[in-house]
C-alpha cells in the first residue's frame, strides 16, 4: 500500500499543494483528475522527491517511510514515475531505453525476466526493439517509457498524463495496457485530464483543485456524479 498523508509544497509564496493525501493498493488504479495547473504534476513530483515538500506529511510505501529518502532510493523502494513527456533517451534504441529502467538493484537480477515481462505486454515494442525511439508514434515512445518504468520492478507506477497528445486509438490502447499492467498486482496512479477514459479504468479516483483534494469515490460514482462530468467529462449540467 502507498501513503502519502498531508502532502503540501509552495513554489517561494506560491502554496501549489495544500495538505493532499492519496493512497494506492497493490493492483488498484487511483486516478487524479484535475485542471491545468491543478498540482498534478507537483503532486507526483514532492512523492518521488522532485521537490522538496513542506514539513509534516508523509509518504510510506508497506509502511516503511519513503518520503524522506532522496529520488533514486523512492525508485529502489518500488516507486516509479512515467513523467510527463516520457523522458527517453531518443537517440537509443527500445532495448536500449527498457534496459536503462532495470538500473535499480531490486530489478537487476531480474532484468531478463523483466524485460521478457514488459516485451509481452507491448508486443509492438518486441518487433521494434533495434529501433530508434526518436522514430517511433508517439503512442510506441509512451509505451517504452511505461515499458521503461517497469523494469524496475515497481510496487507502483505513477504516470503524469501519459494520453497526452495521443490519438484516441491509441488512447484507447494506453488505457487496456494499463489495465493489464494491475494484473501483475502492481498499483497505478494516473494523473490525467482525461478523465473519462481514466475513471473507466480506474477502482478510485480523486478530484485536485488549486492544490487541494476537492473529491474522493469510487471511479463508477466520479463518473456519475453530475459536478464531475461538467467539470472534467465535458458534459452540460442540466442544472
Ligand atoms: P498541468 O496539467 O498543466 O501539468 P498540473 O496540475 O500538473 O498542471 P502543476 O504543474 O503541478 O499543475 O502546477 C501547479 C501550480 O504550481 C501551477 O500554478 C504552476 O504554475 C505552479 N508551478 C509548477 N511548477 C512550478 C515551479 N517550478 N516554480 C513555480 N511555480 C510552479
Amino acid at each position: 500500500m502507498f501513503e502519502a498523508r498531508n502532502i503540501s509544497v509552495a513554489y517561494g509564496k506560491h502554496r501549489a499543494l495544500e495538505d493532499v493525501s492519496v493512497t494506492v493498493a497493490a493492483g488498484e488504479i487511483v486516478a487524479m483528475l484535475g485542471a491545468n495547473g491543478a498540482g498534478k504534476s507537483t503532486f507526483l513530483k514532492a512523492v518521488t522527491g522532485l521537490v522538496a515538500k513542506d514539513g509534516g506529511g508523509r509518504v510510506t510505501l508497506d509502511g516503511r517511510e519513503i518520503g524522506v529518502l532522496p529520488p533514486h532510493e523512492i525508485v529502489e523502494s518500488g516507486v516509479a514515475l512515467v513523467p510527463e513527456g516520457r523522458g527517453l533517451f531518443d537517440e537509443l534504441t527500445v532495448t536500449e531505453n527498457l534496459t536503462l529502467g532495470a538500473y535499480p538493484k531490486r530489478a537487476r537480477a531480474s532484468e531478463t525476466e523483466n524485460l521478457e515481462r514488459v516485451l509481452d505486454l507491448f508486443p509492438v515494442l518486441a518487433e521494434r526493439r533495434r529501433q530508434i525511439a526518436r522514430t517511433l508514434s508517439g503512442g510506441q515512445q509512451q509505451m517504452v517509457a511505461i515499458g521503461t518504468a517497469m523494469m524496475s520492478a515497481p510496487s507502483i507506477l505513477m504516470l503524469d498524463e501519459p494520453s497526452l497528445g495521443l490519438s484516441p486509438l491509441l488512447c484507447t490502447e494506453l488505457f487496456r495496457t494499463l489495465a493489464r499492467v494491475r494484473e501483475a498486482r502492481v498499483g497505478i496512479l494516473l494523473v490525467e485530464q482525461n478523465a473519462k477514459q481514466s475513471l473507466a479504468i480506474a477502482d478510485r479516483g480523486y478530484l485536485l483543485e488549486n492544490g487541494r483534494i476537492t473529491g474522493e469515490d469510487s471511479a463508477a460514482n466520479l463518473a456519475d456524479d453530475p459536478a464531475v462530468q461538467a467539470a472534467y467529462l465535458g458534459v452540460a449540467s442540466s442544472a
